[in-house]
Protein backbone atom coordinates (compact mmCIF):
# COMPACT_ATOMS: atom_id res chain seq x y z
CA UNK A 1 0.00 0.00 0.00
CA UNK A 2 1.57 3.05 -1.06
CA UNK A 3 2.01 5.93 2.01
CA UNK A 4 1.41 9.45 2.34
CA UNK A 5 3.44 11.40 0.58
CA UNK A 6 5.35 13.56 3.32
CA UNK A 7 4.08 16.89 3.86
CA UNK A 8 6.90 19.56 3.65
CA UNK A 9 5.83 23.28 5.31
CA UNK A 10 8.17 25.91 4.74
CA UNK A 11 8.23 29.44 6.12
CA UNK A 12 9.40 32.20 4.55
CA UNK A 13 9.73 32.45 0.60
CA UNK A 14 13.36 34.28 0.37
CA UNK A 15 16.00 32.46 -1.15
CA UNK A 16 16.12 30.06 1.15
CA UNK A 17 13.06 29.11 1.05
CA UNK A 18 12.41 29.26 -2.18
CA UNK A 19 15.73 27.36 -3.10
CA UNK A 20 15.23 24.62 -0.19
CA UNK A 21 11.44 24.16 -2.23
CA UNK A 22 13.30 24.03 -5.36
CA UNK A 23 15.52 20.94 -4.20
CA UNK A 24 12.22 19.30 -2.54
CA UNK A 25 10.62 19.05 -5.61
CA UNK A 26 13.58 17.88 -7.52
CA UNK A 27 14.46 15.24 -4.76
CA UNK A 28 11.14 13.97 -4.20
CA UNK A 29 8.04 14.21 -7.04
CA UNK A 30 5.55 12.89 -4.35
CA UNK A 31 6.05 15.55 -1.52
CA UNK A 32 3.34 17.91 -0.90
CA UNK A 33 5.25 21.13 -0.25
CA UNK A 34 3.68 24.03 1.32
CA UNK A 35 5.30 27.35 1.88
CA UNK A 36 3.87 30.93 3.75
CA UNK A 37 5.18 34.21 3.64
CA UNK A 38 3.42 37.35 4.52
CA UNK A 39 4.74 39.30 1.74
CA UNK A 40 2.93 39.59 -1.03
CA UNK A 41 5.70 38.42 -3.97
CA UNK A 42 7.21 35.72 -5.12
CA UNK A 43 11.03 35.31 -4.67
CA UNK A 44 12.61 38.43 -5.88
CA UNK A 45 16.54 39.15 -5.74
CA UNK A 46 16.92 41.61 -2.24
CA UNK A 47 21.05 42.05 -3.75
CA UNK A 48 19.12 43.43 -7.23
CA UNK A 49 17.42 46.07 -5.45
CA UNK A 50 20.13 48.82 -4.95
CA UNK A 51 20.46 48.47 -8.37
CA UNK A 52 17.12 48.98 -8.67
CA UNK A 53 16.96 52.42 -6.76
CA UNK A 54 19.88 53.67 -8.79
CA UNK A 55 18.11 52.81 -11.57
CA UNK A 56 20.26 50.63 -13.73
CA UNK A 57 17.46 47.38 -13.45
CA UNK A 58 14.67 47.31 -14.39
CA UNK A 59 12.01 46.69 -11.92
CA UNK A 60 11.07 43.38 -13.76
CA UNK A 61 14.34 41.52 -13.29
CA UNK A 62 14.22 41.99 -9.89
CA UNK A 63 11.56 39.13 -9.63
CA UNK A 64 13.08 35.95 -9.21
CA UNK A 65 10.27 33.32 -9.53
CA UNK A 66 7.04 34.15 -11.04
CA UNK A 67 3.55 32.23 -9.81
CA UNK A 68 3.40 30.12 -12.98
CA UNK A 69 7.03 28.32 -11.45
CA UNK A 70 5.43 27.60 -8.30
CA UNK A 71 2.35 26.01 -9.80
CA UNK A 72 4.75 23.71 -12.30
CA UNK A 73 6.67 23.08 -9.46
CA UNK A 74 3.45 22.07 -7.45
CA UNK A 75 4.57 24.41 -4.69
CA UNK A 76 1.34 25.51 -2.41
CA UNK A 77 2.68 28.97 -2.05
CA UNK A 78 0.42 31.08 0.39
CA UNK A 79 1.39 34.69 0.14
CA UNK A 80 0.08 38.07 2.24
CA UNK A 81 -0.14 34.71 5.06
CA UNK A 82 1.21 34.95 8.21
CA UNK A 83 2.37 31.93 10.59
CA UNK A 84 1.26 32.99 14.29
CA UNK A 85 2.23 30.12 16.18
CA UNK A 86 3.97 26.85 15.72
CA UNK A 87 3.23 24.19 17.80
CA UNK A 88 5.98 21.41 17.82
CA UNK A 89 4.14 18.76 20.35
CA UNK A 90 1.05 18.93 17.87
CA UNK A 91 3.46 19.73 14.50
CA UNK A 92 0.87 22.08 13.51
CA UNK A 93 1.21 25.89 12.26
CA UNK A 94 -1.53 28.51 12.99
CA UNK A 95 -1.51 30.75 9.92
CA UNK A 96 -3.79 34.36 9.68
CA UNK A 97 -5.42 34.14 7.13
CA UNK A 98 -6.60 30.44 7.82
CA UNK A 99 -6.23 28.53 10.79
CA UNK A 100 -4.29 25.42 11.32
CA UNK A 101 -1.91 23.01 9.08
CA UNK A 102 0.08 20.04 10.30
CA UNK A 103 3.05 19.56 8.55
CA UNK A 104 5.73 16.19 9.06
CA UNK A 105 8.88 18.64 8.60
CA UNK A 106 9.44 22.37 8.84
CA UNK A 107 11.38 24.69 7.13
CA UNK A 108 11.93 28.11 9.12
CA UNK A 109 13.28 30.64 6.71
CA UNK A 110 11.86 33.55 8.57
CA UNK A 111 15.24 36.04 7.84
CA UNK A 112 14.74 39.46 9.63
CA UNK A 113 13.37 42.39 9.54
CA UNK A 114 15.22 45.95 9.77
CA UNK A 115 15.48 47.77 12.93
CA UNK A 116 13.45 51.09 12.60
CA UNK A 117 15.16 54.94 13.59
CA UNK A 118 13.66 55.83 16.78
CA UNK A 119 13.77 58.97 17.26
CA UNK A 120 11.43 62.35 17.85
CA UNK A 121 9.75 63.07 14.84
CA UNK A 122 10.06 59.55 13.05
CA UNK A 123 6.75 57.96 13.33
CA UNK A 124 5.11 57.27 10.01
CA UNK A 125 7.32 60.69 9.40
CA UNK A 126 7.07 60.62 5.48
CA UNK A 127 10.59 59.94 3.04
CA UNK A 128 11.86 57.58 5.55
CA UNK A 129 13.39 54.39 4.27
CA UNK A 130 14.70 51.29 5.43
CA UNK A 131 15.92 49.32 3.05
CA UNK A 132 14.81 45.48 3.00
CA UNK A 133 11.95 45.00 0.62
CA UNK A 134 10.75 45.73 -2.78
CA UNK A 135 8.07 48.28 -1.48
CA UNK A 136 9.83 50.05 0.65
CA UNK A 137 12.65 50.19 -2.58
CA UNK A 138 9.41 51.12 -4.82
CA UNK A 139 8.61 53.93 -3.02
CA UNK A 140 12.46 55.66 -2.76
CA UNK A 141 12.11 55.34 -6.53
CA UNK A 142 8.80 57.06 -7.11
CA UNK A 143 10.53 59.98 -4.57
CA UNK A 144 13.82 60.06 -6.08
CA UNK A 145 13.15 62.31 -9.50
CA UNK A 146 11.24 65.10 -6.95
CA UNK A 147 14.58 64.29 -4.19
CA UNK A 148 17.91 66.86 -4.24
CA UNK A 149 19.10 65.97 -0.91
CA UNK A 150 19.26 63.02 1.07
CA UNK A 151 20.35 61.94 4.19
CA UNK A 152 21.57 58.12 5.36
CA UNK A 153 22.17 56.85 8.77
CA UNK A 154 24.09 53.61 8.98
CA UNK A 155 27.80 52.42 8.88
CA UNK A 156 27.18 49.53 7.31
CA UNK A 157 26.47 47.55 4.22
CA UNK A 158 22.66 47.99 4.35
CA UNK A 159 24.06 51.95 4.49
CA UNK A 160 26.74 51.92 2.09
CA UNK A 161 23.90 50.57 -0.42
CA UNK A 162 21.14 53.84 0.55
CA UNK A 163 24.35 56.43 0.02
CA UNK A 164 25.96 54.97 -3.04
CA UNK A 165 22.36 54.83 -4.53
CA UNK A 166 21.57 58.30 -4.17
CA UNK A 167 25.13 59.57 -4.72
CA UNK A 168 24.38 57.87 -8.42
CA UNK A 169 21.44 59.33 -8.87
CA UNK A 170 23.31 62.65 -8.41
CA UNK A 171 21.48 63.75 -5.19
CA UNK A 172 23.45 65.86 -2.64
CA UNK A 173 24.01 62.97 -0.50
CA UNK A 174 25.24 62.87 3.55
CA UNK A 175 26.40 59.84 4.71
CA UNK A 176 26.15 59.46 9.01
CA UNK A 177 27.88 56.86 10.60
CA UNK A 178 27.93 56.49 14.55
CA UNK A 179 31.22 54.99 14.26
CA UNK A 180 34.77 56.60 13.35
CA UNK A 181 34.84 54.60 10.11
CA UNK A 182 32.41 52.35 7.86
CA UNK A 183 32.36 48.41 9.53
CA UNK A 184 34.26 50.29 12.74
CA UNK A 185 34.28 46.52 13.67
CA UNK A 186 35.66 44.51 11.36
CA UNK A 187 37.44 47.19 9.52
CA UNK A 188 40.57 49.19 11.40
CA UNK A 189 41.28 52.56 10.78
CA UNK A 190 43.49 52.59 7.26
CA UNK A 191 40.93 50.28 6.34
CA UNK A 192 38.15 53.00 7.08
CA UNK A 193 39.87 55.46 5.94
CA UNK A 194 39.96 54.13 1.90
CA UNK A 195 36.42 53.41 2.51
CA UNK A 196 36.12 57.34 2.99
CA UNK A 197 38.28 58.07 -0.06
CA UNK A 198 36.44 55.96 -2.38
CA UNK A 199 33.10 57.56 -0.85
CA UNK A 200 34.81 61.25 -1.39
CA UNK A 201 35.57 60.40 -4.70
CA UNK A 202 31.81 59.61 -5.03
CA UNK A 203 30.85 63.20 -3.80
CA UNK A 204 28.97 61.70 -0.21
CA UNK A 205 29.40 64.12 2.45
CA UNK A 206 30.69 62.40 5.29
CA UNK A 207 29.50 62.85 8.52
CA UNK A 208 31.46 59.88 11.53
CA UNK A 209 30.50 59.79 15.52
CA UNK A 210 26.74 61.42 14.20
CA UNK A 211 23.20 60.31 14.55
CA UNK A 212 19.47 61.43 13.51
CA UNK A 213 18.08 63.23 16.96
CA UNK A 214 15.45 64.27 15.84
CA UNK A 215 13.22 64.44 12.62
CA UNK A 216 10.75 67.14 11.82
CA UNK A 217 8.81 67.56 8.98
CA UNK A 218 8.88 70.59 7.04
CA UNK A 219 6.31 71.53 3.64
CA UNK A 220 7.09 67.96 2.48
CA UNK A 221 10.35 67.80 3.21
CA UNK A 222 11.75 66.44 6.73
CA UNK A 223 14.52 68.41 8.65
CA UNK A 224 17.00 66.36 10.31
CA UNK A 225 18.95 67.27 13.67
CA UNK A 226 22.14 65.30 14.19
CA UNK A 227 23.44 64.36 17.81
CA UNK A 228 27.11 66.03 17.11
CA UNK A 229 25.79 69.41 15.13
CA UNK A 230 24.52 68.12 11.77
CA UNK A 231 21.46 69.47 10.13
CA UNK A 232 19.87 69.32 6.42
CA UNK A 233 16.18 69.44 4.96
CA UNK A 234 16.43 66.34 3.58
CA UNK A 235 13.97 64.88 0.45
CA UNK A 236 14.96 61.65 1.54
CA UNK A 237 15.91 59.78 4.65
CA UNK A 238 17.69 56.39 4.42
CA UNK A 239 18.62 54.01 7.13
CA UNK A 240 20.40 50.69 7.74
CA UNK A 241 20.39 50.10 11.22
CA UNK A 242 20.82 45.96 11.32
CA UNK A 243 18.39 43.56 11.49
CA UNK A 244 16.07 41.67 14.46
CA UNK A 245 15.61 38.30 13.34
CA UNK A 246 12.36 36.84 12.64
CA UNK A 247 11.56 34.54 15.82
CA UNK A 248 9.25 36.20 17.91
CA UNK A 249 6.55 33.40 16.73
CA UNK A 250 8.75 30.83 18.85
CA UNK A 251 8.50 32.71 21.78
CA UNK A 252 8.08 30.40 25.08
CA UNK A 253 8.52 27.42 22.82
CA UNK A 254 10.75 24.45 23.50
CA UNK A 255 12.96 25.78 19.91
CA UNK A 256 16.59 26.74 20.99
CA UNK A 257 17.13 30.56 19.58
CA UNK A 258 19.74 33.40 20.92
CA UNK A 259 19.94 36.22 17.93
CA UNK A 260 18.66 33.68 15.02
CA UNK A 261 17.55 30.24 15.43
CA UNK A 262 20.11 27.78 16.67
CA UNK A 263 21.34 24.90 14.44
CA UNK A 264 23.44 21.73 14.64
CA UNK A 265 25.87 21.86 10.98
CA UNK A 266 22.83 19.99 9.65
CA UNK A 267 21.31 22.85 9.95
CA UNK A 268 18.79 21.04 12.16
CA UNK A 269 17.42 22.66 14.94
CA UNK A 270 17.03 20.91 18.70
CA UNK A 271 13.25 19.80 17.56
CA UNK A 272 12.76 17.39 15.90
CA UNK A 273 11.48 17.20 12.25
CA UNK A 274 12.60 21.35 12.36
CA UNK A 275 15.27 22.91 10.51
CA UNK A 276 16.34 26.92 10.18
CA UNK A 277 18.25 27.92 6.53
CA UNK A 278 19.71 31.54 5.50
CA UNK A 279 19.40 34.68 7.33
CA UNK A 280 17.37 33.39 10.42
CA UNK A 281 19.65 30.16 10.95
CA UNK A 282 22.22 30.22 13.37
CA UNK A 283 24.09 27.21 12.69
CA UNK A 284 27.71 25.74 14.13
CA UNK A 285 29.82 26.34 11.16
CA UNK A 286 32.44 23.89 10.89
CA UNK A 287 34.89 25.93 8.93
CA UNK A 288 35.12 28.39 11.58
CA UNK A 289 34.42 26.23 14.65
CA UNK A 290 31.61 28.28 16.04
CA UNK A 291 27.69 29.12 15.62
CA UNK A 292 26.96 32.37 13.61
CA UNK A 293 24.41 33.41 10.81
CA UNK A 294 25.60 34.78 7.98
CA UNK A 295 23.18 37.73 6.25
CA UNK A 296 24.10 36.58 2.38
CA UNK A 297 22.11 35.69 -0.45
CA UNK A 298 24.61 32.78 -1.34
CA UNK A 299 24.27 31.92 1.67
CA UNK A 300 20.71 31.57 2.09
CA UNK A 301 20.29 29.62 -1.16
CA UNK A 302 23.06 27.46 -0.42
CA UNK A 303 21.41 26.65 2.62
CA UNK A 304 17.95 26.40 1.12
CA UNK A 305 19.54 23.39 -1.40
CA UNK A 306 21.61 21.67 1.46
CA UNK A 307 18.82 22.00 4.16
CA UNK A 308 16.23 20.03 1.67
CA UNK A 309 18.72 17.34 1.13
CA UNK A 310 19.19 16.85 4.93
CA UNK A 311 15.34 17.04 5.19
CA UNK A 312 15.20 14.34 3.35
CA UNK A 313 17.36 12.37 5.23
CA UNK A 314 20.90 13.31 3.85
CA UNK A 315 22.36 14.72 7.02
CA UNK A 316 25.94 16.49 5.73
CA UNK A 317 27.28 18.73 7.30
CA UNK A 318 26.93 22.39 5.42
CA UNK A 319 30.65 23.10 4.60
CA UNK A 320 31.59 26.69 3.46
CA UNK A 321 33.52 29.67 4.19
CA UNK A 322 31.39 32.76 4.61
CA UNK A 323 31.84 35.37 2.30
CA UNK A 324 30.02 38.93 1.63
CA UNK A 325 31.29 40.50 -1.97
CA UNK A 326 30.11 44.04 -3.19
CA UNK A 327 30.69 47.00 -4.69
CA UNK A 328 32.26 49.85 -2.78
CA UNK A 329 31.58 52.85 -4.79
CA UNK A 330 33.65 52.73 -7.89
CA UNK A 331 35.29 49.50 -6.05
CA UNK A 332 34.91 46.40 -4.47
CA UNK A 333 35.04 45.18 -1.12
CA UNK A 334 35.05 41.33 -0.30
CA UNK A 335 35.01 40.52 3.52
CA UNK A 336 35.75 36.54 4.09
CA UNK A 337 35.30 34.03 7.18
CA UNK A 338 35.63 35.46 10.65
CA UNK A 339 36.93 39.17 11.38
CA UNK A 340 37.39 41.03 14.76
CA UNK A 341 33.48 41.47 14.71
CA UNK A 342 32.61 37.63 15.33
CA UNK A 343 35.99 37.13 17.27
CA UNK A 344 37.28 40.41 18.71
CA UNK A 345 40.43 38.61 19.78
CA UNK A 346 41.49 37.77 16.40
CA UNK A 347 44.92 39.14 15.75
CA UNK A 348 45.21 41.24 12.33
CA UNK A 349 47.65 42.40 10.06
CA UNK A 350 46.96 44.77 7.25
CA UNK A 351 48.54 46.48 4.14
CA UNK A 352 47.18 49.84 2.45
CA UNK A 353 48.41 52.05 -0.73
CA UNK A 354 46.21 54.73 -0.36
CA UNK A 355 46.36 56.48 -3.70
CA UNK A 356 45.35 53.19 -5.68
CA UNK A 357 42.50 52.60 -3.29
CA UNK A 358 43.76 49.20 -1.97
CA UNK A 359 43.76 47.45 1.34
CA UNK A 360 44.31 43.85 2.60
CA UNK A 361 43.44 43.01 6.00
CA UNK A 362 44.09 39.27 7.44
CA UNK A 363 42.73 37.35 10.45
CA UNK A 364 44.47 34.97 12.62
CA UNK A 365 43.37 33.12 15.54
CA UNK A 366 46.70 31.20 16.83
CA UNK A 367 48.49 29.54 13.28
CA UNK A 368 45.29 29.86 11.45
CA UNK A 369 44.29 32.62 9.32
CA UNK A 370 40.41 32.75 10.15
CA UNK A 371 39.43 35.81 7.64
CA UNK A 372 40.14 38.63 5.40
CA UNK A 373 39.26 41.76 3.37
CA UNK A 374 39.81 43.24 1.01
CA UNK A 375 39.38 46.56 -0.76
CA UNK A 376 40.30 47.66 -4.60
CA UNK A 377 42.27 45.04 -6.25
CA UNK A 378 40.51 41.53 -5.39
CA UNK A 379 44.00 39.40 -6.21
CA UNK A 380 44.43 36.66 -3.74
CA UNK A 381 40.97 36.14 -2.73
CA UNK A 382 41.07 32.57 -3.96
CA UNK A 383 43.87 31.72 -2.19
CA UNK A 384 42.31 33.65 0.95
CA UNK A 385 39.42 31.10 1.10
CA UNK A 386 41.61 28.14 0.26
CA UNK A 387 44.07 29.18 3.14
CA UNK A 388 40.80 29.57 5.32
CA UNK A 389 38.92 26.94 4.71
CA UNK A 390 41.95 23.91 4.72
CA UNK A 391 43.22 25.52 8.59
CA UNK A 392 46.18 24.89 7.42
CA UNK A 393 49.11 26.35 10.04
CA UNK A 394 50.53 29.41 9.23
CA UNK A 395 54.47 29.75 10.47
CA UNK A 396 54.97 33.43 9.63
CA UNK A 397 51.50 35.93 8.89
CA UNK A 398 53.35 38.46 7.05
CA UNK A 399 54.37 36.06 4.09
CA UNK A 400 50.15 35.31 3.35
CA UNK A 401 50.93 39.09 2.10
CA UNK A 402 53.45 37.96 -0.18
CA UNK A 403 51.06 34.46 -1.18
CA UNK A 404 48.41 36.49 -1.90
CA UNK A 405 50.03 38.88 -4.47
CA UNK A 406 51.40 36.15 -5.97
CA UNK A 407 50.28 35.76 -9.86
CA UNK A 408 47.28 33.68 -10.04
CA UNK A 409 48.60 30.33 -12.08
CA UNK A 410 48.54 30.73 -15.53
CA UNK A 411 46.62 29.45 -17.84
CA UNK A 412 48.96 27.45 -20.58
CA UNK A 413 47.63 28.37 -23.70
CA UNK A 414 46.18 25.34 -26.01
CA UNK A 415 48.89 23.12 -28.54
CA UNK A 416 48.21 25.11 -32.14
CA UNK A 417 46.41 21.94 -34.34
C1 LIG B 1 19.20 46.01 0.02
C2 LIG B 1 19.91 44.72 0.27
C3 LIG B 1 21.12 44.47 -0.35
C4 LIG B 1 21.79 43.27 -0.14
N1 LIG B 1 22.97 43.05 -0.77
C5 LIG B 1 23.58 41.87 -0.64
C6 LIG B 1 24.78 41.58 -1.37
O1 LIG B 1 25.31 42.43 -2.10
N2 LIG B 1 25.34 40.34 -1.23
C7 LIG B 1 24.76 39.40 -0.44
O2 LIG B 1 25.28 38.28 -0.37
N3 LIG B 1 23.65 39.64 0.29
C8 LIG B 1 23.03 40.85 0.21
N4 LIG B 1 21.89 41.10 0.92
C9 LIG B 1 21.40 40.09 1.89
C10 LIG B 1 20.58 38.97 1.23
O3 LIG B 1 19.66 39.53 0.35
C11 LIG B 1 19.89 38.16 2.33
O4 LIG B 1 20.91 37.56 3.11
C12 LIG B 1 18.97 37.06 1.80
O5 LIG B 1 18.08 37.57 0.85
C13 LIG B 1 18.20 36.42 2.95
O6 LIG B 1 17.35 35.42 2.47
P1 LIG B 1 16.44 34.55 3.47
O7 LIG B 1 15.66 33.64 2.61
O8 LIG B 1 17.27 33.97 4.54
O9 LIG B 1 15.48 35.60 4.20
P2 LIG B 1 14.46 36.67 3.62
O10 LIG B 1 14.76 37.05 2.22
O11 LIG B 1 14.41 37.76 4.64
O12 LIG B 1 13.06 35.90 3.59
C14 LIG B 1 12.31 35.62 4.74
C15 LIG B 1 10.84 35.78 4.41
O13 LIG B 1 10.06 35.24 5.49
C16 LIG B 1 8.96 36.09 5.73
N5 LIG B 1 8.47 35.83 7.08
C17 LIG B 1 9.09 36.11 8.26
N6 LIG B 1 8.33 35.72 9.31
C18 LIG B 1 7.20 35.20 8.78
C19 LIG B 1 6.02 34.65 9.37
N7 LIG B 1 5.87 34.53 10.68
N8 LIG B 1 5.05 34.21 8.54
C20 LIG B 1 5.19 34.31 7.18
N9 LIG B 1 6.28 34.84 6.58
C21 LIG B 1 7.27 35.26 7.38
C22 LIG B 1 9.54 37.47 5.51
O14 LIG B 1 8.57 38.45 5.27
C23 LIG B 1 10.41 37.24 4.27
O15 LIG B 1 9.69 37.41 3.08
C24 LIG B 1 21.21 42.30 0.73
C25 LIG B 1 19.99 42.56 1.36
C26 LIG B 1 19.35 43.75 1.13
C27 LIG B 1 18.02 44.02 1.81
Amino acid sequence: MASDPTRFVIIGNGAAGTYAAEQLRKDDSAAEIVMIDDEKYTLYNRVSLPRYLRGVLLEQRVQVRDLEWHVKNRIDLRLETRVTQVNFEEKTVSIEPGSELGYDKLLIATGGRPNPLRVPGSDNAPYLFNFQYFDETKAMVARIPESKIAVVLGGSFIGYELTEAFAYRKLETHWLQRGPWFLRRSLDEPGGKVVSHLAEDAGVHLHYEESIETLERNNGQLKVQGSKGFAATADLVGVGLGLTMNIDIFKGTALQTKIGVLTNEFLETNVPDVWAAGDVAEFYDVVSQRHHRMGTWDNSLNHGRHVAKNMLGAKQPYVEVPTYASGMFNSNISVMGVTTEEEPDAESLYEVDYDARNYKRLFFLGDKLVGAILIGKMKGRKKVLELISSRAPIDERQKVFELLAMPEVPVKPAPAE
